[in-house]
């Protein structure tokens, strides 16, 4: 992509509404726009960032052996009002009414309407287990909007339902969420630890949150700092043996990890004093086990190998895509702006060009250019007529791994620099040598 012909609304100036680095970054490096409260467009930058975040999440739902569908987003109170959770849920819902009068609704989470796609189809335990998820976009009607993405209105989410013939495979079900959440948020460069946690408006008995720990979090933690060190699962997890997943699963749930609704002081006053990690932290993603709840109600039933019906037994999945976003760069920024882990930075290389217009720069950049493409790297081509200072300050700013610096001097001796946004590391090389790293 040419800077020239790209759309990257840069802000000069800090903007006031933002409190916290990941709002003030994303606003200054033209990811967001804020179309009202709680609402934000996702501008090229932004949209980009999101696709790669939602990709590693469907890769590794996908591994886990979930299926993607995608639901509507506008509901009927009617569905609602089967499982009781209408009248329930409070201000939160967006509630809606169209011109025939129907009550319908925005909907805030998928339980319901999953329940009836799969009562509608599924009949008996030999098309178990099944777990389906999308990612749509939610609306909840917050409290207190904040932060940017990080608490919106509208936002999107990535939430999956499994469906079991008992509690046993429930569990199972279970696991292999865990673990695939912990493989996803670990691709995206971040450290989540999963927390016992309360269960919530969805109801049930067996949650855990994943709580990306950082001082603006809005939840307050326990843990144990052994969590730092565990090793998270790699990409040849057998997500088809139950037992490999569950002891997975039970070394990430031995030491001691609650968000405060399920903190317990006894527990916590067990763990020696240099272990304890009182924080703050980001609630990125949630899982459930509530059986029956919503089956029993709504007649999601299958026949059993005794021959008898057996409402099923669920759990359900959520991560936040668009707050993870956040998250992201609370994790990962400096003074200078932010610093994207490679797996979902919206371009790999910023290709900066410190004099267009000057043979030797442009023809250097053009062939760079060309030959990363065709290596099949995603490069921002920084060809408009700023001035250099500008072009470092923005690189800089929207974060991407690697700079490609290309100046009439260097170039005049066949020369280009390499920066890594990371380290700050600056390297002069050849131009062969440039191509053979990128290319
Ligand atoms: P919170 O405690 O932050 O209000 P929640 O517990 O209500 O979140 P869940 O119902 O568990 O959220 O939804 C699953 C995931 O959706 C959350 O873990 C989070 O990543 C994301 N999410 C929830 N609410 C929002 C929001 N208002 N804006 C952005 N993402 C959200
Ligand atoms: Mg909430
Ligand atoms: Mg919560
Ligand atoms: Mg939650």
């Amino acid at each position: 992509m040419r800077l020239s012909r790209y759309f990257l609304p840069i802000l000069k100036e800090n903007p006031r509404e933002a409190e916290i680095v990941s709002h003030r970054l994303m606003l200054r490096a033209g990811m967001i726009r804020q179309q009202g409260q709680g609402s934000f467009t996702m501008l090229p930058i932004g949209k980009r960032v999101m696709d790669k975040v939602c990709q590693i999440i469907r890769e590794e739902q996908n591994r886990a052996g979930a299926l993607e569908i995608l639901m509507p987003t506008i509901q009927s109170a009617e569905l609602w009002r089967e499982s009781g959770r209408y009248d329930d849920y409070g201000k939160e819902m967006l509630r809606i009414k169209d011109r025939q009068d129907r009550e319908l609704l925005y909907g805030p989470t998928n339980e319901e309407m999953v329940t009836e796609i799969f009562r509608s189809y599924v009949k008996s335990y030999k098309d178990l287990p099944l777990n389906l998820y999308h990612i749509q976009w939610k609306f909840r009607d917050e409290v207190r909007p904040r932060f940017g993405v990080m608490r919106g209105r509208e936002f999107l989410m990535k939430d999956a339902y499994s469906f079991d013939l008992n509690y046993e495979g429930a569990k199972a079900a279970y696991n292999r969420m865990f673990v695939a959440y912990l493989r996803t948020f670990t691709r995206m460069g971040l450290k989540a630890i999963p927390m016992r946690a309360d269960t919530g408006p969805i109801g049930g008995d067996l949650s855990h949150e994943f709580i990306i720990l950082a001082e603006t979090g809005e939840s307050q933690v326990f843990c144990d700092r052994e969590f730092l060190d565990l090793e998270v699962p790699g990409a040849s997890t057998d997500f088809g043996n139950d037992a490999q997943i569950a002891h997975i699963v039970k070394e990430w749930t031995t030491p001691y990890a609650a968000t405060d609704e399920m903190h317990d002081e006894a527990a916590w006053d067990k763990i020696p004093a240099d272990d304890r990690l009182s924080a703050r932290g980001i609630e990125v993603g949630h899982i459930f086990h509530f059986g029956e709840k919503y089956s029993k109600p709504m007649g999601a039933k299958v026949q059993g190998p005794d021959g008898k019906e057996h409402n099923v037994s669920m759990g359900s999945y959520g991560i936040g895509p668009t707050r993870l976003i956040a998250a992201i760069i609370e994790a990962s920024h400096d003074d200078a702006g932010i610093i994207w882990p490679e797996s979902v930075a919206p371009f790999d290389i910023a290709l900066i060009n410190m004099k267009v217009g000057d043979h030797e720069c442009d023809s250097i950049c053009e062939r760079l250019y060309d030959a990363f493409q065709a290596a099949g790297k995603d490069v921002l081509y920084d060809d408009t007529d700023q001035r250099a200072g500008g072009k470092f300050a923005t690189a800089d700013l929207i974060g991407l791994p690697w700079q490609v610096i290309v100046g009439p001097r260097g170039a005049a001796a066949g020369e280009v620099e390499i920066k890594n946004r990371r380290t700050g590391e600056r390297e002069t090389v050849s131009l062969a040598v440039a191509l053979e790293r990128f290319g």
